[in-house]
């Protein structure tokens, strides 16, 4: 199963409410803002679609705003939640080691800690 990737999308552009937002992964697509598209995004962004993949697309969404949520409340910081999110954790750890997306271990996001 693989990603299916629109580039030059829209999306990004209007999901940066608070935020600017390269690129962002809703199953099973990965959007990608016009000048944004590059390896390391779409291997950022592919990781996410293999979480979504584990955890049923609904856990992913559940667990990414609850680990927000418990790092919100845990470092009273907005950037510092969302880089505790373990999905985030795991895709920024390894965005850029080539065919990791491919060959990564299942669930590999349960060993980080938000
Ligand atoms: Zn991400």
């Amino acid at each position: 199963m693989r990603p299916i990737i629109i580039r030059d999308s829209k999306v990004p552009v209007m999901l940066s409410l608070f935020v600017d937002i390269a690129a962002i992964t809703l199953f099973p697509f990965i959007f990608i803002r016009t000048g944004q598209d590059s390896d390391r995004i779409i291997r950022h962004e592919t990781i996410h679609f293999y979480q979504y993949v584990e955890t049923a697309v609904v856990g992913f969404l559940l667990l990414y705003l609850t680990d927000w949520l418990r790092g919100l409340l845990r470092y009273r910081n907005p950037d510092k939640a969302y880089m505790r999110i373990r999905f985030e954790q795991e895709a920024y750890d390894h965005e850029t080691e080539e065919g990791y997306p491919e060959n990564r271990q299942a669930y590999a996001w349960r060993a980080y800690r938000v």
